[in-house]
């Protein structure tokens, strides 16, 4: 949560209604179905559009977190619902830490597995530290460790027609799908593991393949698959629908074309924030041979092996819409600027891994069941390992701002826990 940008998509909050958005709930639930693939009439999906606003946006401002509205939305979204608070997801995680009591949180203290009484009910955790082992006991066990997004036998048994050699990461380094295991064995179902968010915002690290770095403004850009055809609305380049749409173009290839006015204005954002090292320069990619340079788009084309005709023909479509203001074939409003004049780059895009939007299935109340629907006493789950809020949230495609899910079934979860704690 602390390197997250903070995107929460919310509905009905009062933070949309001083902005003159028109919202509702029920507006979200009739659209949730064509935005993630999802089934609305799921207890989960309901408990999500329509606590939101009270449970997550209300309880945040009652914490002193300033929220506003961004101009983020997933392709289909008929109204603007993904709000950020002042200072991010580091602001949200000072939030949540300032809300509770320092002592009672015990950090690099690493949970390896859950402690059962005869009857099976959950009544602690086995824990290690730098110290050694030990134990704690507990009235009731909340895991909430996030995805799995780089457990990749994981990953290829969810989803076995993911290509996972053409996959990078760009989840938390920790998501590696312990907490999963151990709820697997108690006994814990899953809820469609199949649902990964995958983004292709990016070109590939040159200082550590399969890891991802991120460029800003590539949705300013023009992508084109390996036939020289653009396959994608590049202003939705940060949705879940990116990542999909890529792995569908021939090879699993695309890339992103620049002209040198867009390539002056790029810079690079690391997808991890606390990485220590450098960010390094476009031009660094460039020399590592991740960007292709050419004086004109024919020249790109051949150094790509692709048809040139192809290629600027779709220029010259784009820079029509931009001239005429009119409303782009895929875009669906005017590119945000010509594609003019060279040097030309082509950034080859990457697809990473990035959220489990599946995971352990729980009870609408937080509660981990087995297969048969079952809860295991004593024993909760919440956040990313549950894909978010009950692993059931979405069809095929996440969506963009679910760390609101992820508060609001902690709360949920917490509310629950509390009162079946054992003394
Ligand atoms: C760079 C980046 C940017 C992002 N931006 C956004 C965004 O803007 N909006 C959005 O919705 N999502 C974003 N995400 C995803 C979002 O951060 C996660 O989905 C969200 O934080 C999940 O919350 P969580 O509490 O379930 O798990 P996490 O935030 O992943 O927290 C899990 C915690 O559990 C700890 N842990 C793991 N295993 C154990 C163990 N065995 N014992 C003890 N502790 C353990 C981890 O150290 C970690 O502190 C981003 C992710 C990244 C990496």
């Amino acid at each position: 949560m602390r390197w997250a940008g903070g995107l929460m998509l919310l509905s009905g909050t009062s933070t949309q209604a001083l902005a003159g958005v028109t919202d509702d709930p029920a507006a979200l639930l009739d659209e949730w179905a064509a935005l993630t693939g999802g089934d609305p009439s799921r207890p989960w999906v309901r408990r999500f559009a329509e606590d939101g606003a009270s449970q997550v946006h209300d309880w945040l401002q009652d914490l002193g977190l300033d929220l506003s509205l961004t101009d983020a939305r997933d392709p289909g979204a008929s109204a603007l619902r993904v709000h950020v608070p002042d200072g991010g997801g580091p602001a949200l995680a000072e939030a949540l830490l300032a809300a509770g009591d320092p002592a009672d949180i015990l950090l690099e203290t690493e949970v390896v597995g859950l402690i059962f009484t005869e009857s099976g009910r959950c009544v602690g955790v086995a824990v290690q530290d730098a110290a050694g082992a030990g134990w704690l006991r507990a009235g009731a066990v909340i895991l909430a460790t996030g995805g799995f997004s780089r457990d990749l036998d994981r990953v290829a048994w969810a989803n076995p027609e993911l290509p996972l050699d053409k996959l990078a990461f760009a989840g938390a380094p920790w998501t590696d799908g312990k907490g999963h295991g151990l709820l697997e064995a108690a006994g814990a179902a899953w809820q469609n593991p199949r649902a990964m968010g995958i983004y292709a915002h990016g070109v590939a690290d040159p200082r550590a393949p399969g890891e991802e770095l991120t460029v800003a403004h590539l949705d300013a850009a023009m992508w084109v698959n390996r036939d020289g055809r653009r396959f994608f609305g590049e202003n939705h380049a940060g949705s879940f629908a990116a990542g999909p749409a890529l792995l569908r173009q021939p090879e699993q290839q695309g890339w992103a074309l620049v002209d040198d006015a867009l390539w002056n204005r790029m810079g690079l954002v690391d997808a991890m924030p606390l990485e220590a090292e450098p960010v390094p320069h476009l031009p660094d990619l460039v020399d590592a041979g991740r960007v292709l340079e050419a004086e004109d788009p024919a020249a790109l084309a051949l150094a790509l092996l692709m048809d040139h005709r192809a290629i600027t023909g779709e220029i010259d479509a784009w820079n029509v819409a931009f001239d005429e203001d009119a409303p782009d074939r895929l875009r669906g409003s005017p590119p945000p600027a010509a594609l003019s004049a060279g040097p030309w780059r082509a950034l080859p895009l990457q697809a990473a891994l990035s959220k489990s939007f599946g995971g352990i299935a729980v009870e609408v109340d937080g509660r981990v069941v087995d297969a048969a629907g079952a809860p295991l006493p004593g024993l909760f789950a919440a956040g990313e390992l549950t894909g978010m809020a009950g692993g059931s949230l979405v069809g095929d495609r996440g969506f963009t701002g679910s760390l609101s899910a992820v508060l609001l079934s902690g709360r949920v979860a917490g509310d629950r826990a509390a009162a079946e704690a054992l003394d």
